[in-house]
């Protein structure tokens, strides 16, 4: 079996003295796991195109279904060192991978979610605050997979939503309306304000470009992050 396709690294593990096994996010094949033997030997360029992030065409090699082909060509399209070398970015793309690794199947290609990401980090490279870039991308790739929050409407009657704010209730990944709430919804709710349901609006409908031109309040954004965190923890179990 031989794959050439071009990928992310999502994230690395050591193995024995030199190799590493590294988990990318390829454009044809979605998520493949790959053998990189000797990457730690050396300071060579073929070892630096298995740090994190790094865009690479790349060739798998290995038996029909195996489940660790041997990497052997990595050539870097795109290092995106830069975003390697603050540690509030690598954070805040921490939360982006995450998801990433949570959400896609192994051997699923989705080439559209793979543009969505690169297309993140090339703004994240050129953006001032790619805490914003990280949020957007969150947003646009739960709505991209099904799992975008609604927070336009009610998700029990569809009511579109009026007001300053509304109550978000992560266990229905949705906002309901008053009515709806009192009827059916056992546990407790998170406030999110109209400001902050415009935003998840325009994050979802805007390209990337675009929405680094708005300007919304501090407040906004952690009502958003606030009830994003909750709807992921939610959805994959874990702890925001
Ligand atoms: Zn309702």
């Amino acid at each position: 079996m031989l794959i050439r396709t071009e990928g992310i690294v999502l994230k690395t593990f050591e193995y024995g003295d030199a190799d590493l096994i590294a988990t990318y996010f390829t454009k044809d094949h979605g998520v493949l796991k790959g053998f990189v033997k000797g990457a730690r030997k050396f300071k060579s360029r073929f070892g630096s195109s298995v740090e994190p992030l790094t865009h690479a065409n790349l060739s798998f090699l290995g038996k029909e279904n195996t489940q660790l082909p041997k990497v052997t060509r990595s050539d870097i399209l795109n290092s995106f060192q830069t975003l390697r070398e603050d540690l509030a970015t690598l954070l805040a793309i921490a939360s982006v991978i995450n998801l990433l690794i949570h959400l896609l199947q192994e051997k699923e290609p989705n080439s559209r979610k793979y543009d969505l990401f690169l297309a993140a980090l090339k703004t994240l490279e050129q953006a001032e605050n790619r805490d914003v870039v990280c949020l957007v991308f969150r947003i646009k790739f739960l709505w991209m997979a099904g799992y975008g929050p609604r927070v336009a409407e009610c998700g029990c009657c569809g009511t579109r939503f009026k007001g300053s704010f509304g109550l978000f209730y992560p266990s229905y990944g949705s906002l309901l309306c008053r009515a709806c709430a009192s009827k059916y919804a056992q546990q407790t709710a998170t406030r999110l304000g109209s400001a902050a349901i415009k935003f998840f609006g325009q994050a979802k409908s805007l390209r990337f470009g675009h929405i680094l031109t708005l300007r919304p309040e501090t407040a906004t954004l952690i009502e958003v992050q606030n009830v994003l965190n909750l709807h992921i923890s939610h959805l994959t179990g874990k702890k925001p």
